[in-house]
């Protein structure tokens, strides 16, 4: 500590570091430090200093000795009177023991193994101390505090040095490959004192409008805060730039799909509609209607629509799609559905063939990697592969159902002027890129067609997209990661769902739900099981549900017929398990989190998740959805074998509330928006996690995105602010 201190002082005079330095030539910094900053993606000192603290201790104030009380975390200025290091007979451990002074009293000082200390603290060493005090054989000691040297035996103390790791409020960093939180500090420190001038990105009309403090005293702030309210002041600015950034990428994105990006007119044709809905063996609820109405009207424009659609498992998103697909059939245009598991591609390949079968001529069909299906002239019948590609280039076929085969390069369409993705969320974006960008084989007819656009001749189009989604998203997370879509929402029920009945099950109530599982398989009914989510590994998931099935078979219900099902199982297996579900082969269904999202069965009543609480309520919602779609009263029963008042609370919300996008908001409220921008995102750094629960900061930095687009959409004036887009657009992928 001592050495870094005086080169630090060395450091003074050396010239201003650039940002974008890599992170090995930074002072202190060896091959070895190198690497672990860079597997923390550490790269420059700009991701240095951009690299937060996870959270602050209060040490500004230097508590007197005399005041130092048990069980306080505090920061002492004192000196040393003694201090040596031994080693423990027994234990071979290093202890080192110290007495410090200041004019109040003196204290006791122990560190375990750092033997090191007696390097750097000599007697006379006045010091800071920083760390908790403790009780020990009725002493008061300070137990291994961290510790700043300010000056040497004899010397006197300077009072121009500024403590780094006290005597202020500190950072906390996280600790990660080794890189101490105190290490961190330092740098950061150092650093921050010697980078050339951190250029402003934000309008200063934009600074002063919102009363937001300059970059550079944002980062400044945000690792050494001088007092609590420059450090919200530092985090409001930081999080605002990252929200306004993103909000000017998606409504970039928008302006340029809407300006210079082209598709396929689509006429509405209100007769063929009319009849199709009318044909419809119920009637549609009155958001159904409206999405498909502006579905209809989005596809009439003469850019391509990115739409959303969101609703509740069963609020009946598909009839919706089909409504649109229809009308770009009838335009004589193709149209893809693509879904992230087979059993799903099946139920919709089913579902349309049954749909769309009045219409004259319609050809469906079902591409996933097993097999290949058309639908056509009223039958459903095997077809190779190889034909099938090839009808789809001929433009022989009008709808395609299917799953990831649907993006392999050998799948080339005639004109695909539709896509529908079904739960979107499953997709990469680098998938749903592809399908967006369909390497279209355009028949002569069509080629006039595009070329009698007069300046747009060159043009390439692009599809339509709807993406459909089950899992509502909160209103703030839309709006920054979502900006650059138009949303539907289904929010109303199909009439006639019965409530499922939710329970919450404490342990000792667990063989009660036992019994009412065997009763209603008496009835004939049938019961999923739901074993806990385990986030870090689908292995030990996959163990923890193959244990659950063998003690439910073999111990609880070893005569009712109960079935495993896994991510991890083949393709077919899954298949033929749920087929024999489906076809009552089976009574109880004990599958981990990943059981296929939609899968309709109406006789099922019974959804008992165990470990309600690793779930996010916005999941449990989802689970929840999978029964209840028959007509007999279903059942929810969260069970927990850790009923604490949090848990149970958090619980009860899902008893009381059926509305999912209510859950939604409610979630990200407790947890945080970890649970909707999953797993792939968490590189997302906790500033702008928390940011994302602010509607006021996004609303604001939404206005403010758009006010200046207004202004300047091409952010000519703007370069800093441009340059910084860039960066972001290449650095993030948004979903
Ligand atoms: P999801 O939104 O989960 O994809 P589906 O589209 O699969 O829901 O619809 C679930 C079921 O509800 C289907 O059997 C569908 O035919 C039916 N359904 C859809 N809309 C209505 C409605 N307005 N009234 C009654 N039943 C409907
Ligand atoms: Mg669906």
């Amino acid at each position: 500590m001592r050495n870094l201190r005086v080169q630090v002082q060395i450091l003074s005079g050396t010239n201003f570091m650039k940002l974008s330095v890599p992170i090995s030539d930074i002072p202190y910094v060896g091959p070895k430090t190198a690497t672990r900053f860079e597997r923390l993606g550490i790269k420059t000192l700009r991701d240095l200093l951009f690299y937060f603290p996870k959270r602050y201790e209060d040490y500004s104030a230097i508590t007197p000795i005399a005041k130092a009380k048990k069980g306080e975390k505090v920061c002492l200025r004192a000196k040393i009177l003694t201090i040596q290091t031994r080693r423990t007979p027994r234990k071979k451990m290093f202890l080192t023991e110290a007495i410090i002074e200041d004019d109040s009293g003196a204290l006791a000082v122990i560190w375990f193994n750092q033997p090191f200390v007696t390097k750097q603290l000599k007697k006379g060493c006045l010091a800071l101390f920083i760390g908790s005090v403790q009780l020990n054989k009725k002493k008061l000691v300070l137990s291994s505090p961290s510790y700043e040297l300010i000056a040497e035996p004899e010397a006197q103390p300077r009072s121009q040095i500024v403590s780094i790791h006290g005597n202020r409020i500190i950072p906390i960093y996280r600790e990660t490959y080794k890189i101490t939180s105190k290490f961190l500090r330092l740098l950061v420190w150092i650093n921050l004192r010697h980078i050339e001038e951190i250029e402003e990105h934000l309008p200063p009309e934009i600074i002063k409008r919102n009363g937001l403090i300059s970059l550079e005293q944002a980062l400044k702030e945000i690792h050494f805060p001088h007092s609590f309210s420059l450090l919200n002041q530092a985090k409001k600015r930081l999080s605002f730039d990252e929200l306004f950034l993103i909000r000017i990428y998606l409504e970039r994105r928008r302006l340029i799909r809407e300006t210079k990006e082209r598709s396929f007119n689509i006429p509405f044709d209100k007769n063929l509609v009319q009849s199709f809905v009318e044909n419809l063996s119920f009637k549609l609820t009155n958001d159904q209607k409206k999405a498909a109405w502006q579905i209809i009207k989005d596809l009439e424009k003469p850019y391509p629509m990115q739409r959303l659609l969101e609703g509740d498992v069963g609020s009946g998103k598909t009839v919706v799609a089909a409504i649109a697909s229809l009308s770009v059939i009838h335009a004589g245009y193709q149209v893809a559905i693509i879904a992230p598991t087979e059993v799903l591609a099946r139920q919709h390949f089913n579902q349309l063939s049954k749909d769309l079968k009045k219409i004259k001529n319609i050809t469906i069909a079902l591409l996933v990697s097993a097999e290949a299906r058309v639908f056509k002239s009223q039958r459903s019948a095997k077809i190779k592969k190889e034909k099938l590609l090839k009808d789809l280039i001929q433009g022989k076929i009008n709808i395609i159902i299917g799953t990831h085969a649907l993006i392999q390069k050998n799948v080339k369409f005639k004109n695909l002027a539709f896509v529908v993705v079904d739960e979107q969320h499953r997709f990469g974006v680098e998938q749903r890129a592809r399908l967006l960008n369909y390497e279209l084989s355009i028949t002569n007819e069509f080629k006039s067609e595009v070329r009698s656009r007069k300046s747009e001749a060159n043009s390439t189009l692009h599809p339509h997209l709807l993406s459909m989604s089950a899992t509502p998203i909160p209103r703030t997370l839309s709006l920054v990661f979502y900006g650059d879509l138009n949303i539907s929402q289904l929010k109303e029920m199909p009439k006639g769902r019965k409530k499922i009945d939710t329970k919450i099950i404490l342990p000792k109530e667990r063989q009660e739900v036992y019994r009412f599982i065997r009763k209603e398989v008496k009835k004939g009914h049938q019961t999923f099981v739901i074993c806990p989510l385990i986030e870090e590994s689908e292995i030990i998931e996959t163990r923890a549900a193959e244990k659950e099935f063998e003690r439910l078979s073999k111990k609880i219900f070893p005569d009712l017929r109960v079935a495993l099902l896994h991510g991890r199982k083949k393709s077919a297996e899954k298949k033929e398990i749920m087929a024999n579900f489906v076809k009552k082969k089976t009574d109880i269904l004990v599958s981990t989190s990943v059981i296929e999202v939609g899968i309709d069965v109406p006789n099922a009543t019974i959804m008992m998740i165990e470990g309600s609480e690793r779930f996010g309520l916005a999941q449990l919602h989802q689970l929840r959805g999978r029964v209840g779609r028959g007509k007999h009263q279903s059942y929810c029963f969260l069970l927990t074998e850790m009923p604490t008042k949090f848990v149970v609370a958090r619980l009860k919300a899902l008893v009381k509330i059926e509305d999912g996008f209510k859950l939604a908001e409610k979630d990200l409220a407790i947890r945080g928006p970890g649970d909707f921008i999953g797993r792939r995102q968490s590189g997302i750094p906790d500033l702008i996690m928390a940011s994302l629960k602010n509607i006021d900061l996004i609303n604001l930095a939404k206005e403010e995105a758009t006010l200046l687009l207004k202004k300047d959409p091409e952010l000519i004036n703007y370069p800093l602010l441009k340059a910084k887009l860039q960066q972001m657009a290449s650095k993030i992928h948004l979903e």
